[in-house]
């Protein structure tokens, strides 16, 4: 029997690459998806989606540079250091960032003949990112299924879960993946370790019980 198809939405990150890993043990076929948007630390994750993916991976560009008042975006705002706190957590927001990128999942999904089209956002984002939290999911959700006349729904696994949820959900086998992937805001090529994405990410680790083998600046 043909496997089910789901085209996941990956940033080469840690929550994208569990949902992936999960997925798979699920017994989906998954067809992994990268987007490049013109954010600080697109190129560097996309280094690490190739890593991770291999050839599987596609590569989609679409041009946010308009939207200047995100510091993810705008080359004059420097990303602060330290944890997510609100406010230099509401400096990075894109908005409408995850609607406007599974909106071009599922017309991929349609496409490839894909039933689900995949997001790893967290229970983490909700407090910052409106188009994070399960009320837009399950309305999104439900605007697929109208728009795609029910070929095509949506997955969010981890929608009510934390990041150190998600870390835990791995296998020991998958700390050699999961230290592939890039988490870092500041877009080294190392993770520079105080940003709030890299404090999140050594938290996660650390509270999973999962040995962290991620290479930081500090
Ligand atoms: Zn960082």
């Amino acid at each position: 029997m043909n496997k089910t198809k789901v085209v996941a939405i990956v940033s080469g990150g840690l929550d994208s690459t569990s949902m992936v890993l999960k997925l798979e043990r699920e017994g989906y076929e998954v067809i992994p998806l990268n987007f490049n948007y013109g954010s600080k630390h697109n190129n560097r994750e996309r280094q690490s989606a190739r890593e991770i993916f291999g050839d599987r991976l596609i590569e989609i560009d679409i041009d946010l540079s308009f939207l200047q008042k995100s510091s993810l975006i705008n080359k004059d705002k420097e990303i602060a250091s330290g944890g997510y706190t609100e406010e230099n957590a509401k400096q990075t927001v894109v908005p409408f960032r995850n609607a406007i990128m599974a909106s071009y999942t599922v017309a991929i999904a349609v496409e490839k003949g894909a039933k689900y089209v995949a997001i790893g956002n967290h229970a983490g984002d909700h407090y910052i990112y409106p188009d994070c939290r399960p009320e837009f999911i399950d309305a999104f959700r439900k605007t697929i299924e109208f728009g795609t006349e029910g070929e095509v729904s949506l997955l969010a696994p981890f929608v009510n879960i934390f990041k150190s949820d998600i870390v835990k959900q791995a296998e020991p086998e998958d700390a050699d993946i999961l230290a592939k992937t890039y988490s870092c805001y500041r877009g080294g090529e190392k993770h520079c370790g105080v940003c709030s994405t890299c404090q999140e990410r050594k938290k996660a680790f650390k509270e999973a019980g999962i040995q962290d083998k991620t290479e930081y600046m500090e």
